[in-house]
């Protein structure tokens, strides 16, 4: 293997098939090309990417600046499985979170005066959350489709909503999910399962989805990130 740059970007060449670029999880663009490829090609296949990234790229630097703003102080609107809730803190001895829906409400009980903490605090609940959530709906969809997986993972991922390894049949969730409507968390997880049949995003893959769920698209707009799967 070799690396060659070309447009400022670091282009790996190895016995690979295709041109494959992706934005790993340090946030940093990975391009992979075949040997023999013609520089000029890759060059062009770059050029048509340039957008996508910066869209990506872009996208992250919002979603960090969004997540900056939190303090963790009492009347910030924090999102649980797409309804807003008004964050109630409260300082106790022992850290807990508990939720009411009748006031929408999420109270934070914590003897943390310190925004990392009860940003670890929350972020440990929304995972709790999302355990208890995204099984059903998964076996709710593995049911639908008559497929099943090895394995199911929910944990963050910095650019992408879900992943799926069909190989292996595992299943990859975002934590963050967790805070977006049923439909969108649906939607993904269906996305995710349809991979198992269809592990490109092919005019198959969409039809396939699209029977399932006709609306599909709305939902890809709603999570506006249709590159991030
Ligand atoms: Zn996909």
């Amino acid at each position: 293997m070799k690396i060659e740059k070309i447009l400022g970007y670091d282009v790996h060449r190895k016995k690979v098939k295709n041109i494959n670029l992706r934005i790993n999880q340090n946030m940093e663009v990975y391009i992979s090309a075949p040997l023999n490829l013609h520089s000029s090609y890759i060059e062009n296949f770059i050029r048509s990417k340039e957008e996508w990234i910066k869209k990506v790229l872009n996208k992250v630097e919002d979603v960090k600046l969004q997540q900056k703003e939190y303090e963790y102080t009492t009347g910030e609107i924090h999102k649980l499985i797409g309804r807003e809730y008004v964050l109630k803190v409260r300082i106790g001895n022992i850290n807990r979170i508990s939720l009411n829906k009748e006031i929408n409400e999420i109270l934070l009980v914590t003897d943390s005066e310190n925004v990392e903490n009860r940003k670890k605090i929350m972020d440990k609940w929304y995972f709790e959350c999302a355990k208890k959530l995204f099984p059903d709906v998964v076996d709710k969809w593995l049911k639908i489709l008559g497929e099943s997986i090895e394995h199911l993972s929910i944990k963050p991922m910095k650019t992408r909503w879900g992943s799926c390894n069909y190989n292996k049949k595992y299943i990859n969730l975002n934590t963050e999910l967790i805070k977006r409507t049923p439909f969108e968390i649906e939607y993904v997880i269906l996305h995710e399962l349809a991979h198992l049949k269809y592990p490109n995003h092919g005019k198959g893959f969409y039809n396939y989805i699209e029977n399932y769920m006709p609306n599909y698209k709305k939902a890809e707009k709603m999570l506006n990130a249709k590159h991030y799967y």
